[in-house]
């Protein structure tokens, strides 16, 4: 770990990872053992990134429960579930890949739950058409990180948290009209950051950077993400370096999400609840799931029982905090003990309610970005020596995320990215000639001043009012017309933000508020600009797939809109195009064509 003493502030590696989330953490792992000198850095205290979060589980076709299943059978359900726009390459990558994922883990020492008999248990998730979800308890994301940790010590990869990466550097790049670089020509150079603890900007230099800064859940009011993390900033820094961003408009949000205490919204509260048995109520006691989907009531798919939740809310069936009731009250207590442990003390610690007697009052949170930056299957941008992997990339899911499956992506494609980073690492120069001194280090952070030093008095207002256009507009249902106005106003509001920030001065650093009000203002940035991209692309695509819903088009149209939508950054604007879809071809195609869309009764992310 490094000691940052409040001096030194320009650092030389060979690869460097943004992100302590377990894509990073893999990547680190992985570029570390092709030979590169490697940093991690994150704005998340050491072992608590976003992943920690993720409780229900990873998968991988291993058989052992269900003999029958393969890495053929998991992809298939994975193009499916994800309404055919995921990049089928990707997908085989990933469950062909997911035993070796999993059994590198068990290897490294985590304790994932066994049957009696030593073998590993698989369950169920929703949609899968077997049981090929391995956990710890009912907190597999901490297991795996705690697990990633431990490997990344003994390696003493160096590590730096509590910083804040405002900006990529280029070399080699022809600066096009923005000041931005030419995306085409330009090189990676390294990153500048705040340094949170120390109140100073940092200067990093590497020759590959893999940005594993995760998703972008956080520009609504409710999500499952906790209230400082999932901005898209990964998302902000790539697209100013010239980087596109696809299939933005696929948001995932997942049906129960707490909705009262104000300081708990969007907080899951597990599809296990519904699993064992809780059924969902209107405000007139009406179990209103047999109106939309009898034939599997509560445990439809996600966005199914998501857009019911929220049609009683809008038709006025809803509860006072504006969710419907979740109730296990008809459960016997022991089976709630025995089944919900993590469910009972959540609901019974923030809300003060003992869910065996009284019921939950749940609404839809934002669970899952699907969205993201446009990587090739090697996890390269096109900016030469940028990678990317984890949340922050897209074609992985399609239009709507198998639970179960992002855990194993992050694991997947971090380690891909550390590959092929330290790969072309080292291609170029020894360090030394490269490493540029302290005071070229100053002089290129002066450089960036302007642009780094920046701060809104009043951030929290800013993101308020861009949660507000989002879930009015971009949430769960979606219309021309509202995401026309939500354009407008998100338009209006990039206009004040520019207009209002003001560039402060460095003995203002101490200032405990300005260093809040900084970040926030960073996080305001960068959702300005996923904001943007969500809405366009949501009024581009003018059908109903998976997560996205148009109530103007309500149904899904193969003939047109079998594609990927991309925002792409041209003239300072953002321009957006479509792309076919890559034909399934090979093996995949067969399977795909002889499977259906797989029901079963247990969901537990
Ligand atoms: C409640 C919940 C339950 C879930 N359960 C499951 C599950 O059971 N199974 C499953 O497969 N998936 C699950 N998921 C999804 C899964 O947890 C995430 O998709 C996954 O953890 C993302 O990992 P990541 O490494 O890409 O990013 P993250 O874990 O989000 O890590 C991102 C890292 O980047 C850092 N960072 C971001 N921006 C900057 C910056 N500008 N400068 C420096 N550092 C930066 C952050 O500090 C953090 O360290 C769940 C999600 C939630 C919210």
């Amino acid at each position: 770990m490094i000691e940052n003493n409040g001096s030194k502030t320009n650092y030389f590696y060979d690869v460097i990872v943004i992100g302590g989330g377990s894509a990073g953490l893999r990547a680190a792992i992985e570029a570390h053992d092709n030979g590169s000198v490697v940093l991690l850095i994150s704005k998340s205290k050491q072992g608590d990134p976003h992943t920690v979060l993720a409780r229900g589980g990873i998968n991988a076709a291993l058989g052992i429960m269900d003999p029958k299943d393969n890495w053929m059978i998991h992809a298939s359900d994975t193009l499916i579930e994800g309404e055919h726009i995921a990049d089928y390459e990707r997908v085989e990558i990933l469950c062909k890949s997911a035993p070796e994922a999993v059994s590198e883990l068990v290897n490294w020492g985590a304790r994932f739950h066994m049957e009696e008999d030593g073998r590993l248990t698989q369950r169920f998730f929703g949609a899968h058409t077997y049981r090929r979800t391995v956990f710890y308890e009912d907190w597999t994301g901490d297991e795996i990180i705690r697990v990633l940790m431990q490997q990344v010590k003994e390696r003493k990869i160096d590590l730096m948290d509590n910083v804040y990466i405002t900006k990529l550097l280029f070399k080699d790049n022809i600066e096009n009209v923005d000041g931005h670089p030419n995306s085409s020509s330009s090189k990676i150079k390294g990153a500048i950051g705040m340094d949170i603890k120390d109140k100073q900007l940092v200067k990093f230099n590497c020759k590959s950077l893999i940005l594993a800064s995760g998703g972008y859940t956080r520009v609504y009011s409710i999500s499952s993400s906790r209230n400082y993390e999932h901005y898209g900033e990964g998302i902000d820094l790539a697209y100013e370096a010239g980087v596109d961003l696809v299939d933005m408009e696929m948001v995932q949000f997942h049906p129960t999400g707490m909705v009262w205490p104000e300081n708990s919204l969007g907080t899951l509260a597990t599809e296990a609840i519904r699993g064992e048995g809780g059924i969902l109520l209107n405000s007139k006691n009406e179990r209103f799931m047999k109106e939309y989907y009898p034939e599997r009531m509560e445990l439809g798919p996600r966005d199914v029982v998501a857009r019911a939740i929220y049609n009683e809310i809008a038709e006025g069936r809803g509860t006072v905090h504006k969710g419907v009731w979740l109730d296990v009250t008809h459960l016997p207590l022991k089976k709630i003990l025995d089944r919900l442990p993590t469910m009972y003390k959540q609901f019974k610690d923030i809300a003060g309610v003992d869910i065996s007697r009284e019921k939950m009052e749940v609404g839809p949170t934002a669970h899952y970005s699907m969205g993201g930056l446009s990587v090739d299957i090697n996890c390269k941008t096109k900016v030469e020596g940028l990678f990317a992997a984890g949340e922050v990339i897209s074609q992985i899911h399609g239009a709507n995320r198998l639970g179960g499956n992002s855990l194993l992506d992050t694991l997947v494609f971090g380690k891909i990215a550390g590959r092929e980073a330290s790969i072309f690492a080292k291609q170029l120069p020894t360090p030394q000639e490269d490493n540029p001194s302290e005071s070229e280090a100053y002089n290129d952070i002066q450089k960036f001043e302007k642009d780094l030093f920046v701060v809104l008095d009043n951030p929290l207002s800013f993101r308020k009012e861009i949660q507000d256009i989002m879930d009015q507009v971009a949430g769960i249902v979606r219309s021309a017309s509202s995401l026309q106005k939500g354009l407008e106003k998100i338009l209006a509001l990039k206009d004040r933000f520019y207009s209002q920030i003001r560039i402060f001065q460095k003995n203002e650093l101490n200032n405990e508020n300005l260093i809040k009000n900084f970040i926030m203002t960073l996080e305001v940035r960068s959702s300005l600009v996923v904001c943007e991209s969500i809405i366009r692309s949501a009024f581009m695509r003018k059908e109903s797939r998976g997560a996205h819903f148009r109530s103007d088009f309500p149904n899904i149209d193969n003939d047109v809109w079998h594609v990927n939508i991309y925002c792409t950054k041209v003239g300072g604007k953002m321009i957006l195009y479509k792309q076919n879809v890559k034909e399934v071809k090979g093996i995949l195609k067969e399977v795909i064509r002889d499977h259906s869309k797989p029901i079963h009764n247990n969901e537990s992310e």
